[in-house]
């Protein structure tokens, strides 16, 4: 465990913009992290947690500490006769990983979340969602380390607070208090699929689907959309998909007789940002090497050159655009790190 000084984030984030650490550690055990935590250094410059660096855009230099969980592990509990589990993997795991190890051991849960960059630490702070289902649906339990107590702590599903990428992790009071040490989910070998999303609809009435080819079917749709950040960096969904009232929707829909859209419980009604965006005329639209991905409005792609400057003054466009157009405001799913 050594801290690096100057250290380049531009190869540990997926934008791969150019950024620097003051310094940058690596921690693989609860006890490393608790002996971390002890060093002067911490107490007195701010503290960034990064995983896969796949939703975080630094937009300066940062002075302070990013520290990186390289906690490992992968657990399966006995299967109970109903056929269910718990799955219990490290922070520091690619979650995808663990999607992967699950769906091959023929235990079902994860698979629409299949191919989602990023560390399992970071699902449970994101709520990372895809094809219908968010880690919420799943969590059995968050295990912290809690920096004010200090001491380890295994929070329940009651107390994180999971909405749409939302957690208690997020609480501006909580903001930093929980690391994430390990992740458990409930999982079973009962065939309970969530097949309801467009192209996973064509999987239902086989009665020998598995869990791996559910996830196949994920990784192929996900690869053919999606932008790969080894070639093109970009972070995944830049927007959040807005939600507007009733009334506002009502109008909407008047006017854009086309538009997709999905109804939600409590009558509001959630809009695809991707959509927004290409019908604001900005598919395609640039700011130095940043670019509106022409595959998925949604997504803004580095082109080789960007600057974080390019990508925040792109998003601001892409923001002021959608709002001129359909009255909507969009938020980033990205986190900018100042
Ligand atoms: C191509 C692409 C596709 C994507 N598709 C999806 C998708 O379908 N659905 C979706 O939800 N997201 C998607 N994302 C976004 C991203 O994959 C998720 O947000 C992911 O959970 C981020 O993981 P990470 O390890 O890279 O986290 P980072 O970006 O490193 O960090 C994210 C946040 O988690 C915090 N954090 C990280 N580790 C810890 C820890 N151990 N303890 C406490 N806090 C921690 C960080 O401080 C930060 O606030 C996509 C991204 C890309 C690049």
């Amino acid at each position: 465990m050594k801290l690096i000084e100057n250290f380049d984030l531009s190869k540990c984030t997926t934008f791969h913009v150019p950024a620097r650490a003051r310094y940058y550690v690596e921690y693989s055990s609860v006890d490393e992290l608790r002996e971390l935590l002890a060093m002067p250094v911490l107490k007195d410059l701010p503290v960034l947690h990064m995983g896969g660096g796949s939703n975080l855009l630094f937009t300066r230099d940062f002075n302070g500490v990013v520290m990186h969980s390289a906690i490992k592990g992968i657990i399966f509990s006995d299967v109970t006769d109903d056929g269910d589990l718990i799955a219990t993997a490290g922070a520091g795991e690619r979650w995808d990983t663990f999607v992967e190890r699950s769906c091959e051991a023929g235990y079902n849960g994860l698979e629409n979340l299949s191919l989602i960059p990023g560390s399992v630490g970071a699902a449970a702070v994101q709520n990372i969602g895809a094809y219908g289902i968010e880690f919420a649906d799943r969590v059995h339990g968050v295990h912290v380390y809690d920096t004010v107590e200090h001491r380890e702590r295994l929070l329940s599903p009651g107390m994180l607070d999971y909405g749409y990428r939302q957690s208690v992790f997020k609480h501006d009071d909580v903001a930093g208090r929980y690391i994430v040490t390990a992740v458990s989910v409930s999982l079973t070998t009962r065939p309970e699929f969530h097949l309801e999303y467009g192209p996973l609809k064509e999987l239902g009435g086989n009665d020998r689907l598995s869990a791996m080819d559910v996830r196949r079917r994920v990784v192929d749709v996900r690869r053919a959309k999606l932008p790969d950040p080894d070639v093109e960096g970009n972070a995944g969904s830049f927007f959040k998909n807005p939600v507007v009232e009733a009334g506002q929707f009502a109008d909407l829909i008047s006017r854009y007789p086309d538009m997709p859209y999905y109804p939600l419980p409590d009558g509001t009604v959630k809009l695809p940002a991707g959509w927004l965006i290409e019908h604001s005329g900005m598919k395609g639209a640039s700011v130095g090497g940043a670019v509106v991905y022409e595959k998925q409005c949604l997504v803004i792609v580095n082109r080789g050159d960007a600057t974080s400057s390019d990508v925040v003054l792109l998003s601001r466009m892409v923001q002021d655009e959608v709002r001129a157009h359909f009255g909507i405001e969009l938020y980033p799913e990205v986190i900018f790190v100042k």
